[in-house]
């Protein structure tokens, strides 16, 4: 008896275990997709998620056991799924501030420009300075405004308004005069504030001379800048975006972005980058370390790199060439001297800092190349996944270097976007060309791309249209015909990888996030269009449909999904 007692009891606890105890049931799942895994010949259908973690992927039959009545179900109609994009460089407080202010980088005439700043201006009666940014050089005679454009439309108050790439900016009058900016003012640091024939300033400022204006703006506080970035998360999440990898930013900024953690409202993984110079003191580099360890959220919030700036761009000559530009006496410089640059890069590559150098022409990227190389040689360092940012023009000998050295290139698709390279095609001269923006070329030398969008110095911040331009290298109405240099054009899957995995390489992560796989991060995105079977020029066109962040639903269009 007391033996059947045990056999019930046995079988008993056998059933138990057989039925799907409430751990092993799905939070969220979403059924009849398109699952993309990485591999173009490998989609799956269904998606199960649990907690902030992707448990299951498979055939839809196969993953409805994971469903009880708790499951929250989506039947996507044969979508795409994706892991979230992770836009790994992006200065993505600035961008954020940028939203409140006059957008610029979809104007596109100057008529345009001159209504929007009039209406910013009027519809902001109590703001005391228009500011704004994302006009292009493109529109304008000779490539740079003057001063002459905006005290035209007689806004009586300071307006500063920066390029789409952030190099440089114009100023009015007022802004100019409360500057102190007049015939005799002097500026010697990187950067010019243009002058006339007559040497009177023309109200345009490049590089670093954009902070004589900057700093007389009056700042915003932290609670500003915190619904800044709030606004900013939400652009974000309607746009796939979930990790971001800030290329430069202060204590301060850091700590906003904690701050945000703390309240449980930080929708984007984020990886800092503090920025560094020249005039970096060894003091500050503690400081860094130590803000390092203390603020170091896994999978969250981390402060791991630092960024250099190591020279302009192309559009206004600034950035370093090996040979003259095109249309220009000269090659550009480097932002600071080698030898200074080469002493920092050894000691951040010592202090255990991933390093991000921005490096536009063939020459800046050569220097960083060549000051990696011998930090990792003097340090004894390996796997330290450094970073050149943009590589615009690259020279054939340098092409392979990454590889070899283990160093990614960063780069952003959408700078290409041909209806904006006028005036960068002209200052870099035919020969050069089939270097620019080399994906293909550095993707066969296997390197490892990554993707990202440089917001706000661009003219979109979504993944999808720089994705068009990665596999098209044409504008959304399809120009030029064929593309613009298209032998250096990707596959969707390669574009794809570059904008998730690629990043998720970048920061470390690629075991945890950046791919659609068991036990990964559940950052997930649903598109509106099969990017793999539809025209590549139609990519454009793509929406996001669903954003999932650790789980959580952030994002929906209900008019692309079922409810
Ligand atoms: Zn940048």
């Amino acid at each position: 008896m007391r033996f059947i007692i045990y056999l019930v009891l046995i079988l008993y606890g056998f059933l138990l275990a057989c039925q799907p105890q409430d751990k092993e049931y799905a939070d969220l799942i979403l059924i009849d997709g398109k699952v993309w895994t990485g591999d173009p010949n490998l989609f799956k259908e269904a998606i199960a998620i649990r907690g902030n973690k992707i448990m299951q992927i498979g055939a839809t039959q196969e993953l409805r056991p994971l469903i009880n009545e708790n499951t929250k179900v989506i039947e996507l109609d044969g979508k795409l799924v994706i892991p979230g994009f992770n836009d790994a460089h992006i200065h993505f407080l600035g961008g954020s501030i940028g939203l409140s202010e006059v957008e610029l980088s979809t104007a596109s005439s100057l008529d345009e420009i001159r209504q929007r700043i009039y209406r910013f201006a009027r519809e902001n009666p109590d703001r005391s300075w228009i500011t704004g940014r994302g006009w292009q050089y493109t529109l304008f005679p000779g490539g740079m405004p003057t001063k002459e454009f905006l005290d035209t439309l007689a806004i009586d108050r300071p307006v500063f308004l920066r390029a789409y790439d952030g190099h440089s900016a114009l100023a009015n009058s007022r802004a100019l005069e409360l500057a102190g900016v007049d015939k005799a003012f002097s500026f010697t640091g990187y950067g010019e504030v243009l002058r006339d024939e007559k040497h009177e300033p023309t109200g345009a400022l490049t590089e670093s001379a954009q902070g004589i204006i900057s700093k007389v703006i009056p700042p915003l506080t932290n609670a500003d800048k915190l619904n800044a970035l709030r606004n900013g998360m939400k652009v974000a999440a309607s746009l796939g975006i979930t990790s971001i990898q800030n290329a430069g930013g202060s204590a301060d900024e850091l700590a906003l972005y904690d701050t945000l953690l703390e309240k449980g409202e930080l929708t984007l993984r984020t990886l800092m980058a503090f920025s560094v110079g020249h005039e970096t003191t060894e003091e500050e580099v503690n400081e860094m370390v130590r803000l390092r360890e203390k603020i170091s959220k896994p999978s969250m919030l981390r402060a791991s790199a630092v960024k250099f700036m190591l020279d302009g761009v192309i559009e206004s000559h600034t950035a370093a060439m090996l040979e003259p530009y095109s249309d220009y006496a000269g090659k550009g410089v480097l932002s600071m001297p080698s030898s200074r640059y080469r002493e920092l890069v050894r000691l951040m590559d010592a202090s255990g800092f991933q390093i991000y150098t921005h490096a536009i022409g063939d020459g800046a990227v050569r220097e960083a190349l060549d000051a990696y190389e011998q930090a990792i040689k003097a340090n004894g360092t390996s796997g330290k996944r450094h970073r050149i940012e943009h590589i615009e023009m690259i020279s054939d000998e340098d092409i392979p270097r990454f590889h070899a050295l283990g160093v990614l290139p960063s780069m952003e698709p959408i700078h290409a976007e041909p209806g904006t390279i006028a005036v960068w095609s002209k200052a870099v001269g035919e020969k050069r060309l089939p270097n620019s923006f080399a994906w293909s070329s550095l993707q066969k030398s296997k390197a490892y791309l990554v993707f990202s969008s440089d917001w706000p110095a661009c003219i979109s911040l979504d993944p999808l249209y720089g994705l068009h331009v990665a596999v098209t290298r044409s504008t959304p109405d399809g120009k030029p015909p064929g593309g613009w240099v298209p032998e250096q054009r990707l596959s969707v899957n390669d574009a794809l990888k570059a904008y998730t995995e690629g990043g998720a390489y970048a920061s470390f992560e690629e075991t945890s996030k950046g791919k659609l796989s068991p036990g990964y991060l559940a950052d997930v995105v649903v598109l509106s269009q099969d990017l793999f079977s539809i025209d590549p020029l139609l990519i454009h066109k793509t929406k996001v449909a669903l954003t999932i962040f650790d789980g959580q639903i952030i994002y929906k269009d209900s008019t692309l999904l079922n409810p």
